[in-house]
C-alpha cells in the first residue's frame, strides 16, 4: 500500500523509492522514465475512435533514445521523424523504413540526397514540406513510382505559446495554400500522386482549433487531392503536466475526426485512413529529472528563497523557452516522499525559486509568462534531498542545451512497474565532451 501512496504522479507508477534507488545507483542528475506509463499512453492512443483505420506515429523528436523508440514501436506505434538523422537513428533502433515517415524542414543534397533516395526505395515515407523539397525529389519519386505525402500550411494553427504554433502566418511549415497550384501542376507534369495529405498545427493545440483544422484539411483534400488515401492531422495533443492543467481528450478528438471522416465518405465515396503524430502525449508525463539539492540561498530577510539543484536548464530548458510549469516532488535521502505538487497544501507556506547551477539567471525551473524568476510553493528540503522535476519525458533530454557550462549529459534510466531499473543511456564523460576538439 505504501508503494501506491508513494507514486509521484497520480497516473504514474514511479515511486519515491524508485527515485532514491536510481539516484543511489546512477548518481544525480538523471532522467528516469516510467515504462508502464508510456505503454498505457500508446494503448490509449491506439484505442482512439476511428473510422477507416488509424496509424499513430510517435514524433520522435520529443525523445529519441533507442530504448524508448523500441518500446514505443513494440507497442505498435509508427514513427514520425523530423530529420534524416532521426530516420537513421530510428532505423538503427531496428525500426523498418516502412514504419517511418520523414517530415522535415531540411532540403537534402549530395550524399544525403542519395541516402534519402535509397531509404525511400526501401520503404521510407516522405512527407514533402516545401516546393524546393518537391523539386529535389520529384523526378526520382516519379521514376520509382513512390507514394509521397504532402504537408500543407493550413494558415491557422495553435500552440501553448506563440513559438509552438506551426500553422499560422508566422510559421513556415508545409506548403502554403497559395503554392498548392504550383505543387500540383508540377506533380501532374511528372505523373506523381500524393497519397497522404498532412498538417500539424502546433504543440499543445487548442482542441477547437485542432478540430477546425480537420474540416479545413478535408475540404482541401476533396478539392485538390482525388488520389489521397490517407489524411494526417499531426500531433499537438495537450498534456497536463501541472495538476491544474487539462489534457486533451483523445476520445473527444477521435470522435470528432471519426464523424468528419464518415461525413467525408458520405459526400465523396472515399474512405480515408487517419494518421496522428503525438510526441508530448506519449511521453511527457512519463519522464522525471532527478536532482539533488546542493545549496539554499535567500535574498535578504524579505527576499526570495532559492533552492539550487545539481541540474537545471541544461536538462530542461522548457521553462526558459516557453515559461512552462513542471510539477515538483521532494524525496528524502531515505526515500520518503516529502512534497508533491499533486498533493496541494503540503508546502506549509514555504516558497522558493528552483534553479540549476549554470551561470545564467534564466537557469530556473520556475519562470513565469513574463520571463521572471518566481517562487513556487514547496517544502524546504535538506541539502542532499532529491528534488524531482516531473513532466520532463518530452522535449527535455532531446531539446536542451546539454553541455552549457560544460555540464555533462545526464544518465537516462527506464523503470519497470516492478521497480527494475535499466540504464538506457550512460552519463556523458568529460572525455566525450572534449573528443572532437582539435
Ligand atoms: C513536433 C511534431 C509533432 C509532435 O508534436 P507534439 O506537440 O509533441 O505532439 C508532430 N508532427 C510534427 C510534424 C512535428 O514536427
Amino acid at each position: 500500500m505504501s508503494e501506491l501512496f508513494d507514486a509521484l504522479h497520480p497516473t504514474g507508477h514511479i515511486t519515491a523509492k524508485n527515485i532514491r534507488e536510481a539516484a543511489e545507483r546512477y548518481a544525480t542528475p538523471l532522467f528516469l522514465y516510467d515504462r508502464q506509463a508510456i505503454l498505457e499512453r500508446c494503448a490509449a492512443l491506439l484505442a482512439m475512435p476511428e473510422a477507416y483505420g488509424l496509424t499513430v506515429r510517435y514524433a520522435m523528436k520529443a525523445n529519441s533514445l533507442k530504448a524508448l523508440l523500441s518500446l514505443i514501436t513494440e507497442a505498435r506505434l509508427a514513427i514520425d521523424a523530423s530529420s534524416l538523422h532521426e530516420v537513421r537513428r530510428a532505423h538503427r533502433a531496428g525500426i523498418p523504413y516502412e514504419r517511418i515517415m520523414l517530415t522535415s524542414q531540411e532540403v537534402q543534397s549530395a550524399e544525403n540526397l542519395d541516402d534519402l533516395q535509397a531509404m525511400l526505395t526501401s520503404g521510407l515515407r516522405l512527407n514533402v514540406c516545401s516546393l524546393r523539397q518537391l523539386h529535389s525529389i520529384g523526378s526520382y519519386a516519379a521514376k520509382h513510382k513512390l507514394d509521397l505525402g504532402i504537408r500543407l500550411h493550413p494558415g491557422v494553427g495553435s500552440g501553448e505559446t506563440a513559438s509552438r504554433n506551426t500553422g499560422d502566418q508566422y510559421a513556415c511549415f508545409g506548403i502554403h495554400r497559395d503554392d498548392l497550384p504550383e505543387a500540383l501542376a508540377y506533380a501532374k507534369e511528372l505523373g506523381l500522386a500524393f497519397s497522404t495529405v498532412h498538417t500539424h498545427i502546433g504543440s499543445g493545440a487548442d482542441s477547437t482549433i485542432w478540430c477546425a483544422n480537420i474540416d479545413t484539411e478535408l475540404e482541401i483534400i476533396a478539392a485538390h487531392f482525388p488520389e489521397a488515401t490517407t489524411v494526417s492531422f499531426g500531433g499537438g495533443f495537450k498534456e497536463a503536466r501541472m495538476p491544474e492543467e487539462q489534457a486533451a481528450s483523445i476520445e473527444e478528438l477521435g470522435a470528432y475526426a471519426k464523424e468528419r471522416l464518415e461525413a467525408f465518405y458520405r459526400r465523396t465515396g472515399r474512405k480515408l485512413h487517419m494518421e496522428i503524430e503525438p510526441g508530448t502525449f506519449v511521453i511527457a508525463n512519463a519522464g522525471y529529472i532527478v536532482t539533488r539539492l546542493i545549496d539554499k540561498k535567500k535574498n535578504g530577510a524579505e527576499g526570495m528563497n532559492f533552492l539550487l539543484l545539481d541540474g537545471g536548464m541544461e536538462l530542461n530548458t522548457r521553462p526558459l523557452l516557453y515559461a512552462s510549469q513542471h510539477p515538483f516532488y521532494v524525496v528524502s535521502r531515505e526515500g520518503d516522499l516529502l512534497y508533491s505538487d499533486h498533493r496541494p497544501d503540503s508546502s506549509a507556506g514555504f516558497r522558493a525559486a528552483i534553479v540549476g547551477c549554470c551561470c545564467e539567471s534564466g537557469d530556473s525551473q520556475t519562470i513565469d509568462a513574463a520571463g521572471q524568476n518566481i517562487a513556487r510553493p514547496i517544502i524546504e528540503p535538506e541539502i542532499g534531498d532529491y528534488v524531482v522535476i516531473g513532466g520532463t519525458g518530452a522535449y527535455a533530454s532531446s531539446m536542451s542545451p546539454s553541455n552549457y557550462n560544460s555540464h555533462l549529459q545526464a544518465a537516462e534510466i527506464l523503470c519497470s512497474p516492478e521497480g527494475h531499473l535499466s540504464l538506457i543511456r550512460r552519463r556523458q564523460t568529460l572525455h566525450q565532451l572534449l573528443a572532437n576538439e582539435l
